[in-house]
């Protein structure tokens, strides 16, 4: 219904809206860059190559089996053996990665969770919920793409497998030090922002 309505102008529209999507997750990415010259710690590094990750599968240029069959290279899934692996698949129609993306983000989508792509995407870009619930979302799926992406690139490469509890640990992880490194001010409208994810990751 969409294509049919914005038939002539589809594309740049498509392409207006995840660059302000991605654009919006600047904010968090460029404070934690700005203090690499200091030093990188291991979750800071993790945020930074997670922002890569997450362009590269917006913009469905991740080097998938569906895009790999161009080149003439055969690539099923590796973290459940599906014949085709695509975007869609790995994120997150793919039973092992939609169990960790059920774990790590715990009650903040509530019942509407799906493993749907596109209606992930959409709800992160334009749900109007509270502030907090909101970056938090953001935050989660950008970690989420890039342990997933992470962990389908270590089982390539032949290295031992991670079991999907101990990624989705490993989420969570990552998501309370990076916003442990945010520090909001006092008085910030995110300050509650660690108390907001340990209430609905508990
Ligand atoms: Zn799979």
């Amino acid at each position: 219904m969409l294509l049919s309505r914005f038939k002539g102008n589809l594309y740049p529209l498509v392409i207006e809206a995840q660059t302000s999507f991605y654009g919006s997750m600047l904010s968090v990415n460029i404070r934690v860059i700005s203090r690499r010259a200091e030093r990188e710690s291991r979750y800071e590094a993790d945020e930074r190559r997670s922002s890569g990750a997450l362009w590269f599968a917006i913009k469905n240029r991740l080097s998938t089996g569906d895009r790999m069959r161009v080149w003439g290279l055969q690539q099923e899934c590796l973290l459940c053996g599906e014949k085709d692996e695509t975007r869609y698949h790995l994120f997150f129609a793919c039973p092992y990665s939609f169990m960790v993306w059920v774990r790590a983000t715990g009650s903040l989508l509530g019942n509407r969770i799906t493993p749907d792509w596109q209606d992930t995407v959409t709800r992160i870009q334009y749900d109007r919920g509270n502030k907090m619930d909101m970056v938090l979302m953001r935050m989660v799926f950008q970690m989420a793409v890039y342990h997933i992406w992470r962990e389908r690139n270590t089982r390539r490469h032949g290295k031992a497998w991670i079991p999907m509890e101990k990624l989705a640990y490993q989420i969570d992880k990552t998501m309370r030090n990076i916003i442990l490194s945010l520090r909001y001010s006092y008085g910030s409208k995110l300050e509650g922002l660690m108390r907001r994810w340990f209430e609905v990751t508990s």
